[in-house]
This record gives C-alpha cells, structure tokens and sequence, in this order.
C-alpha cells in the first residue's frame, strides 16, 4: 500500500543499504501471529521475527512487566548500581539450562555479543586459543562472530580481515553427507580439529545444536554426544549457541535437551525476553568466574527493562504451555509438510524440531539446491499475506519459525498460502 512504499523510499534514502528488508511494509501494529501494516494489510507471521516473539508479539505478561520497570527505572548500568530483575534472571538461566552442576550466568544485549563473551570466557579459562566453529555455521556480524559464521555473502563479503585462531571443522548434514551416521559425522569432524589443530590448543567448541541461518539442519542422532564427549576428555570448552533454538521453540527449553547433552556454556538471545533485547551466557561455574571483575559487562548489558521482560516471558513459557504447543505446531507441520513432499519432488527435505521446521527445495532430478524456486515460493508467500523466512548456505530452505501463540487455523492458513506459492512456481 501507498504507506508501506512511502515508507520504503524514505528507508533507501536515510538507511545504510547494507540494512536490508524481506517484506517492504511499515508495521504498524502486531500480536497474535498477525502483523498489521500502516496501510491495513494484515500479514501472517511464520517468522517471529526470527524466532524472538516465542510469547507472541507485546504479550501482555511482558508488556505489564516492562511498563512496571520503565515506572521504576530504566537504568543504572548493572555493573555501577546491581539490581534485582539481572539476578533473577540469572538464577533462572542457571535452573533450566541444562546440567545440575553449578552454574553462572552473564547477561548482554545480542546473540552475537553474547557469543563473542562465551569465546572470551573459554579462552580465559583455557588459556589456550584457537576456536571450532562448523560449516553451514551462523553465530553473528561482530568481527569475531562473522569470524565464526560460514557463508560469505552476504555476511562476510569485504568485512574483513577475521580474527584469528578461529578453524571450521565438516558437519553432519543428513540430507547432504550421504548418511553418514552421528557416530561417522563427529569421528570425521574429531581427526580434522585433532590433526588441523590439536586439542592442546583448542579452547572451545562452538555449535547450534539445530543451524539456524545455515538452513535448519538437525545433526544425525549421537553426533552432537560424540562432540561433548570429545571436548570434555580434551579440556576443550563445548559451547552450544542456542539463540535461535532456545527457550520452548523446539518443543524443549532447550535444543540440546533432545540430544540428552550438557554444554559447559550454552548462549541465548532471541526468544529470551518477547522482543526486548537481551542475551545471556551461562555456564559452568569455573569457567565463567575465571574472568576477574571488571572483564564481562557493558553499559547496557542486561538493561532492567530487558530484564523485566526476559522474566515476564519465561514465566509466560511456563505458564501458558508453550513447551507443548510448540511440539504440537511441530506436529501440524511436519504433517502437512511431509504430506505436500509425497506430491513434490521438489521439497527434497523436511526437517526440524517443534516450532522450528524447515523444507529444503531442490532440483528433483539432481538433488541440487534451487534457490531460484525458494526466492519465487517466499515471494507469492509475501505479495499474498504471509511472511515466511528463508534460509542456508544455498538459499533453498524456507523455515518455518511461528510465534508458538499462534493458532491452528492462522498457521494452517499461512501454511496453504506457501504450498499455493510451491504448486504456482
Ligand atoms: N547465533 C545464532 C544461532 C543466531 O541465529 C543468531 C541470529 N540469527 C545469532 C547468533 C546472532 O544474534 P544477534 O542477531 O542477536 O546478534
């Protein structure tokens, strides 16, 4: 509409084009697994705004929560004047992140700020360097993070140079290694580190226990243990960046839960706090006091408002059984999806876990990826009232990432819209 468009042009005009858009519209309002434009469309939300309004967008618990602490103050900066709302979500992190050991928690304002900290804390209790991070692999655009993330363009492409000591060992990719087991998966990743590097000097594995960015891929069952076994046998830091996984999306608090492992340090973002931006470290003790005071932190680290709404939205996870609609999501899904796959050779994968379902569109004779047909499939998505992300090294993933409020009608509906798109292209 003519709102959306004017505000488009005035974006190109004061924006830096390296900030891109999906859809062009001007949000007006959204909640309820619908966004409203200026102009009065109403678009369905498969996308959470990557995975971040899990509770829905302004869910009321965060909203009263927020408003609340903005009445209260709105900064003190946590590491001059300590407050309240950190420390509790702090002591939250440490109950539901995986293990009993434990535990401390340091909070920031981004996923990749919070992945760049977990480095940090790895190395200081190491004292050794180099970092393992895995193809397909998206951690972060902050020097260290696009250091650690795979695909070049649009992420890396002219930003360099990386830091250093930062190495990339192969993944399991079920779809794409030729079904090599979880066993086979981490025997190939363990020689490469182990004769490429060497566990004397290696500080910290870092791996999402899903990709996200990278197109959604689930490692092969047991490659993910094998992992945390190796790093836990070789004084090596196992890092898991849960900050697209994380809180309630896979059907778990947790990703790493389904794989029964306990990272050392798990990152989180995102979902965390319903919209409001906050990210958070949490390991095992030892390794995260190893830093002296004064080494973590940041003025806005873990801001009282960002804090507020990180408590209002886990409470709101547990209270309205987000775990378990967002395995029944998932169900609906997987279902549907893997019903349009039998009728479409061009939907070569489906994969996911909960809320966080992926189809991976190819070339039916060939099986190679068909970014072409994944830009024109989210395209009919978008002109027709549907926003729906797209992913992976090869841009052929589209991912299905709905706020776990919405319902089954809306999601069904949105759901038929995408598979109109696939049927049309
Ligand atoms: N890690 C993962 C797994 C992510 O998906 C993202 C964001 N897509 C990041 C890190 C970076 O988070 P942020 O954009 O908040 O810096």
């Amino acid at each position: 509409g003519p709102r959306s468009q004017e505000l488009i042009a005035r974006k190109a005009q004061a924006v830096a084009k390296g900030v891109g858009h999906t859809i062009p519209v001007s949000v007006a309002a959204a909640g309820g697994g619908v966004i409203v434009d200026a102009d009065g469309n109403s678009i369905i939300d498969l996308g959470s705004g990557i995975a971040v309004t899990g509770v829905g967008n302004s869910n009321p618990r965060v909203v009263d929560a927020v408003k609340a602490q903005l009445d209260a103050f709105t900064h003190t900066c946590f590491t001059v004047a300590p407050y309240e709302g950190y420390v509790a979500v702090a002591e939250k992190l440490n109950e539901l992140t995986p293990g009993d050991h434990e535990k401390r928690t340091a909070l920031f304002n981004s996923g990749a700020e919070a992945v760049e900290n977990a480095i940090k804390v790895a190395r200081h209790h190491t004292k050794k360097m180099a970092v393992v991070a895995f193809d397909h692999a998206y951690h972060g655009r902050t020097n260290l993070t696009m250091g650690l993330t795979a695909k070049n363009i649009p992420y890396k492409n002219g930003f360099g140079p990386f830091a250093p000591e930062v190495y990339r060992a192969p993944l399991s990719y079920p779809f794409r290694d030729g079904g090599l087991s979880g066993a086979e998966a981490a025997a190939r990743a363990i020689t490469q580190i182990e004769k490429q590097i060497g566990a004397e000097n290696l500080a910290a594995i870092i791996i999402e226990p899903i990709q996200g960015e990278g197109g959604f891929i689930v490692p092969a069952q047991g490659f993910l243990p094998a992992l945390v076994e190796w790093a836990n046998a070789n004084d090596v830091v196992f890092i898991a960046d849960e900050v697209q996984t994380g809180f309630a999306r896979t059907g778990a608090w947790f990703a790493s839960e389904h794989e029964g492992i306990v990272p050392d340090v798990i990152v989180t973002a995102k979902g965390i706090a319903g919209g409001l931006p906050l990210s958070a470290v949490t390991g095992r003790a030892e390794i995260m006091d190893s830093a002296m005071a004064g080494g973590l932190g940041g003025t806005y680290a873990g801001s009282p408002l960002a804090c507020a709404a990180g408590l209002a939205a886990i409470e709101a996870y547990e209270e309205d059984g987000l775990i378990e609609r967002a395995k029944q999501i998932g169900s609906v899904l997987i279902g549907r999806l893997n019903a349009l796959r039998t009728a479409d050779p061009r939907i070569g994968d489906v994969r996911g876990r909960g809320a966080m379902v992926a189809v991976e569109l190819v070339d039916p004779v060939t099986g190679a990826p068909d970014a072409a047909l994944t830009a024109k499939v989210a395209a009919y998505a978008h002109a027709n009232g549907v926003l729906v992300l797209t992913c992976g090294t090869y841009g052929n993933v589209i991912r299905f990432l709905p706020p776990l409020t919405i319902g089954d009608e809306l999601l069904v509906e949105g759901l038929e819209v995408v598979a109109e798109g696939l049927r049309r292209a």
